[in-house]
């Protein structure tokens, strides 16, 4: 029994990804072991805060980090660090920070919602958020008008919640942000490739710990080292409301390690072969049509869409979604695409052998639906 089990709750497979609402991610062995042995002892948290920064430095290229306790108390400490810099006195009034250069300039298809508003951790962060262009389209120009005195940085969100077209490149922004003397933040809470966005030219680069990197609860941004000290001196302000244990940031350090030198293409072509296997044996069920395709952002992801032939079940993806998390085990599946029809099966949660339970799931949730029928 796992531990949420002997708490009565029931276990879960999760072929959804790395969701807040389901734990994101789970831990490996060596790096839980880290933190069991990191949470016995006591440490002088801003020299470990400091040593957290040389670490992960040496993963993502910069000139220094900040652990955060995730990727929105990231996006809020980035903030705060570009508008209170190390004026103790701001750092102390924020996120009140009228009077000060307060405004961040984000393209209106970049204003996500990924459980919670981006905007929202901008104005924790004492940020004016200045919505540009249009939800479908922005242009440099529409970033360009929106400078002004009162501008504090420029965010770039990349995620697969985002306009995937029509927006400003993280490129054309860089440049953008270059000509004004602005730091440019970029959210990469998702992603996997921990230098791309720096090398890229980005002041500040936002990770979660608990995603791609499969570390415990954590964040960390990585950037300009003048701007990484402001970050940290944040923690004497907003930043304690969302203070991170030393157990964890010993747990991100240990999982950024593990997560750098190991061969993630190779995992990923695991991961695919297991989805085209799965695909073959969906296709077999009548009443579901089973496709392997591409994570939408371009990550190295490769997940099965199951296609509900609802005219022939009668009853649509929900229903079967409904029947999946209803069951003991609770199935878990990626839903954004729900309403055309597709239940999405991702590989990367998937504990060995659950796919096969996932499989037998669905065949006897159709053998039912079809008993019904006749
Ligand atoms: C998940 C996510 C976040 C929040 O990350 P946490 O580590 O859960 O705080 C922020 N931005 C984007 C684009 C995300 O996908």
């Amino acid at each position: 029994m796992n531990v949420y089990e002997e708490l009565g709750l029931k276990r879960v497979i999760n072929a959804s990804g790395k969701m807040t609402a389901l734990g994101a991610s789970v831990i490996d062995a060596g790096v839980a072991d880290y933190m069991v042995r990191a949470s016995m002892d006591y440490v002088n948290i801003e020299a470990l805060m400091e040593k957290a920064g040389e670490v992960i430095s040496k993963y993502t290229g910069a000139q220094d980090a900040c652990v955060t306790a995730g990727a929105a108390a990231g996006i809020a400490i980035a903030v705060a660090a570009c508008i209170a810099k190390d004026d103790i006195d701001a750092i102390e009034r924020l996120p009140v920070s009228k009077g000060l250069r307060n405004e961040i300039i984000i393209q209106k298809g970049h204003s996500i919602d990924f459980g919670a508003p981006v905007v929202q951790m901008i104005r924790l962060g004492g940020g004016v958020p200045v919505e540009v262009g249009h939800t479908n389209k922005a242009a440099p120009l529409h970033i360009e008008r929106a400078v002004n005195e009162k501008t504090a940085a420029l965010i770039y969100v990349k995620s697969h919640h985002t306009v995937q077209k029509g927006m400003v490149s993280v490129e054309k922004m860089v440049n953008i942000a270059k000509k004004y003397d602005l730091p440019l933040i970029v959210d990469a809470a998702a992603e996997g490739d921990l230098k791309k966005y720096l090398a890229a030219g980005a002041d500040l680069v936002i990770y979660s710990g608990g995603k791609a990197i499969e570390g415990p609860t954590s964040g960390f941004i990585a950037g300009r080292r003048n701007l990484i000290g402001y970050c940290r001196l944040q923690y004497r302000g907003i930043g304690r409301a969302m203070k991170v244990g030393k157990e964890n940031i010993a747990g991100l350090l240990k999982a950024v390690e593990l997560y750098g030198s190991r061969d993630n293409r190779e995992e990923a072509l695991r991961q695919k072969e297991e989805m085209e296997w799965l695909k073959v044996e969906v296709d077999k069920i009548d009443g579901l049509e089973a496709e392997v395709v591409q994570d939408e952002a371009g990550r190295e992801i490769y997940r099965v869409h199951i296609r509900v032939d609802s005219g022939f079940l009668g009853v649509d993806a929900k229903h079967i979604i409904d029947e999946l998390e209803r069951g003991d085990p609770a199935v878990y599946t990626r839903n954004h695409y729900a309403n055309m029809g597709i239940i999405g099966i991702d590989p990367r949660p998937l504990k060995e052998g659950e796919e096969r339970v996932i499989l037998n799931r669905l065949r006897s949730i159709v053998e039912d639906i079809k008993r019904r029928n006749t």
